[in-house]
């Protein structure tokens, strides 16, 4: 169907080249009589914080998001699906580690003990929940419902339990349609990228300094002294560079908008990429959600490396790890010399999987705790410490691992093995400023409300804007092309005024 110009064609600013950003630009831009859409970008490539790294790997490694969270009703799976990405489906956890007693057990197994199922039924039954008023944490909410053992899963919603409100969690829960299937595909998400951004109009370096709506139109100030003038802007970046006002806003934004960007936790994401030169744990092993531990996660991944293989780089090993901790965690973890999260990281991979612990393990008996303080002291001795070559890497930290070795590659097999590897900070990515949004303490109704427009010109997308909470791709392209529909019912609905 041939489509009515407007009047006159409408100028559109998205800032922000993420996911939420180039979603909206190209719902936007599948109007080109309507809408003259650019895509105003602060850093010198697109995506945000979909990104890797090469040079660890022989496939490049995701440094942000790695898995499709789900494949029912998702529009990053949808995407991935057009564009006829090869996908490997895995359930998560398949294994969980318990820290305390050294002990790695497979999720069958693991659901069989008693507070592992409790923590379970608590989340898996939070969407029939009725919402707490007032609001109480997570924390709070387990030790109500007689749970102590408390440390499993707050790292996955990207935050410390505290910081975890439970009315979000039960409009998460009672949101999320997408199913827990894990999704991999066989490229780098940046290849999803590329194909969003494919005949948008993007400038990159673009860092937006102040917005100036006062007058009919919206002014944009950029870092380096150019101005845009345009009739709508799509405001996409994180939650938290608002709330470290990087933009200037020309009136400031309502109260309740400021109240909404400060209620909405956004805490810090650490990943931690270790590569080895051997695969020590088990074949079958994806992802080990681990109790009382360093990293509070482990996952192995691997791609095939049809797509993107790094021609340039011999990698440092063929197999890897990710360890990944967020929240508070993060933060104290992140002031750590980088040497020192390579040694903590490798204890722990070497109590997981050494031969202590397989045999404790064989024998489903637990390390008690006096042994587990000389099998750890063992290992921290047999690590070599951070002194050799370290660069900084896209802001994270790389390290090489070339010295000193333990003589047991059995009983400390990951620094054994260990090649080196790089820390990702998220807090350090100047235009992020952490992870992602989490579901957040006494935060309901504040993401329906920064997504609001204000005044029919500046327009609200981006993870945190998500009524559902949903920190996830597929929430951040949904509220992007929420946004650009709210532009194009607003201007439709002033068209078929101004013909009145
Ligand atoms: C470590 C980590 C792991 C994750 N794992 C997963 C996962 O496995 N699966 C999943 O689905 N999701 C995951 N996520 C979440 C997912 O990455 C995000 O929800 C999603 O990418 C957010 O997209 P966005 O467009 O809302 O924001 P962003 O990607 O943050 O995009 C915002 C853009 O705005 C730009 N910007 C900032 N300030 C300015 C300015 N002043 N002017 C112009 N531009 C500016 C930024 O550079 C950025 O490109 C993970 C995130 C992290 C950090």
């Amino acid at each position: 169907m041939e489509e009515k110009a407007f009047a006159q064609q409408r100028k559109v600013a998205v800032v922000g080249g993420g996911l939420a950003g180039l979603a909206a630009a190209r719902a936007l831009s599948s109007h080109p009589t309507l809408f003259d859409v650019v895509i105003l970008e602060a850093a010198p490539a697109l995506g945000g914080r979909v990104k890797h790294i090469n040079g660890i790997a022989p496939w490049p490694v995701e440094i942000g998001p790695e898995f499709l969270h789900g494949k029912v009703n998702s529009s990053i799976k949808q995407i991935a699906d057009e564009m006829g990405c090869k996908q490997r489906e895995l359930s998560y956890p398949d294994h969980y580690y318990i820290g305390s007693e050294c002990r790695l057990l497979k999720s069958e197994k693991a659901l069989e003990n008693p507070e592992i199922q409790h923590v379970h039924e608590i989340f898996s039954g939070l969407a029939e929940e009725v919402p707490p008023n007032p609001d109480v944490n997570m924390k709070e909410y387990m030790l109500s419902k007689g749970f102590t053992h408390i440390a499993i899963y707050g790292n996955d919603f990207g935050c410390s339990l505290e910081h975890l409100g439970v009315r979000e969690c039960i409009q998460e829960a009672q949101h999320w349609t997408y199913g827990d299937t894990y999704v991999i595909l066989d490229r780098p998400l940046s290849c999803l990228i590329e194909h969003l951004a494919s005949g948008l109009s993007v400038i990159l370096d673009s860092a937006v300094e102040t917005i100036d709506y006062s007058g009919q139109n919206c002014t944009l100030k950029i870092r380096d002294g150019r101005h845009f003038i345009v009739d709508y802007v799509i405001l996409t970046v994180s939650v938290k560079m608002l709330q470290q006002r990087v933009i200037d806003f020309v009136p400031p934004l309502p109260n309740e908008k400021e109240k909404a960007v400060n209620a909405i936790g956004m805490s810090n994401a650490l990943k931690v990429i270790l590569a080895f030169s051997h695969c020590f744990w088990p074949i079958d092993m994806f992802d080990v959600v681990c109790t009382d531990s360093f990293l509070p996660e482990v996952w192995a991944t691997e791609y095939p490396t049809a797509h993107g293989k790094d021609k340039h780089m011999s990698p440092l090993g063929q197999h890897v790890l990710v360890g990944f901790i967020t929240g508070d965690s993060a933060t104290a973890v992140s002031l750590l010399p980088p040497g020192e999260i390579f040694i903590q990281s490798l204890c722990q991979l070497d109590a997981m999987f050494g031969k202590d612990g397989m045999i404790m393990q064989e024998h489903n008996l637990a390390i008690d705790l006096s042994k587990k303080a000389q099998f750890r002291t063992k290992s921290h001795g047999n690590v070599d410490c951070p002194n050799p070559s370290q660069r900084y890497f896209t802001r994270g930290c790389f390290f090489e691992s070339d010295t000193l070795r333990p003589q047991d590659c059995t009983e400390s097999p990951a620094s054994y093995y260990f090649q080196g590897g790089c820390v990702i900070n998220w807090a350090d990515e100047v235009y992020i400023g952490g992870g992602y949004s989490h579901p957040s303490f006494n935060a309901h109704g504040a993401r329906s409300t920064l997504a609001k427009p204000v005044l029919e010109k500046l327009y609200f997308a981006g993870e945190a804007t998500h009524p559902g909470v949903n920190p996830c791709m597929q929430g951040a392209i949904d509220t992007g092309v929420r946004a650009a529909d709210e532009i194009i019912t607003a201007e439709s609905r002033k068209q078929n005024n101004s013909k009145l």
